[in-house]
């Protein structure tokens, strides 16, 4: 009876995971190459599931700090790049990262950098490459997720890995993933190849540093130049008003507001502001079939 009721356990969370694993539904005509898809505003933690994976060992279980290691391990999955759901603000500043053992993952001109973009977050770095180049692992560490993707949407063909310093990393556009779920990777080791997938309009790397689920940018730990990458020191300390900078100010701007004209439709709207009609819907609580009147104000973002 007891197993019964932990595989309907795992069962609910399983579905869970699936139900909450947000898509972009509209095709976008904008030249962006990738986004933060997730839906930022619902943060509140789900703690279901940690049985299925108390048998795993993590890399970030070495950390002395057992809330962090709690968070990290309740969240494993392989679906959703932040099933931590951790606000920013509830970040300490004391946490030190050990960036000993760092790899670039690819070397190469930064074509786009971290922050707001079109009206959405672009939460990584990208760097041209060529399709096929090596990508490599940053740190020692255990693949999280290891997704063949959409060809045409949000990150295409990705790794993330999770670190024993209590970092994440994201490769996205990959034309092929080498590594499975739950594998365990050396710094340097190559994971994938570089591609062309996902929301992308030509060959490079989309390199993210995350710390429970919150975007980072890369360039405050790293020195990257086009011939060079390396840590700009042994460690780096987290702080909620630096570290997440870009994503901070992102989520604290004001809502935007849109002016219905004659002719526009859901669609239009959400194609001029670089959202999906999905998302306009929940903002606006309304449904894709509400009819829009011409003078009323729509919120865009
Ligand atoms: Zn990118």
């Amino acid at each position: 009876m007891k197993r019964l009721k932990l595989l309907f356990a795992v069962c609910v969370y399983a579905i869970s995971l699936f139900a909450q694993d947000e898509v972009a539904t509209e095709p976008s005509s904008t030249s962006e190459d990738d986004v933060l898809d997730e839906d930022v505003s619902s943060l509140d933690m789900d703690s279901a599931g940690v049985k299925s994976y108390t048998s795993l060992s993590l890399p970030v279980d070495s950390l002395k700090d057992s809330v962090l290691v709690n968070l990290y391990r309740n969240g494993w999955d392989s679906t959703r790049v932040n099933p931590y759901r951790f606000p920013i603000d509830s970040i300490k500043d004391t946490f030190v990262v050990d960036c000993r053992g760092f790899y670039p993952p690819n070397i190469n001109v930064v074509t786009s950098e971290c922050g707001e973009r079109w009206g959405r977050f672009h939460a990584g770095t990208d760097m041209r490459l060529a399709i096929g180049d090596s990508v490599h692992a940053a740190f020692d560490g255990k693949v999280r997720i290891a997704r063949v993707g959409s060809k045409k949407k949000g990150y295409g063909y990705f790794v993330l890995l999770q670190h024993a310093n209590g970092l994440e990393t994201l490769y996205g556009h990959l034309s092929k993933v080498l590594v499975t779920t739950n594998q365990d990777v050396k710094s340097g080791d190559v994971i994938g190849l570089g591609g062309n997938t996902g929301r992308s309009t030509g060959p490079h790397l989309h390199f993210e540093f995350r710390f429970l689920g919150n975007p980072i940018n890369a360039r405050n730990l790293l020195e990257i130049t086009p011939d060079t990458m390396y840590m700009k020191s042994d460690t780096y300390t987290i702080k909620k008003k630096e570290s997440f900078k870009e994503f901070y100010t992102y989520l604290h701007s004001p809502a935007q507001y849109y002016k219905i004209r004659q002719g526009d439709n859901l669609g239009k709207i959400a194609r001029k502001y670089h959202t999906t009609v999905a998302k306009l819907c929940k903002l606006n609580r309304i449904k894709s079939t509400t009819i829009l009147r011409v003078g009323r104000k729509i919120r865009v973002r």
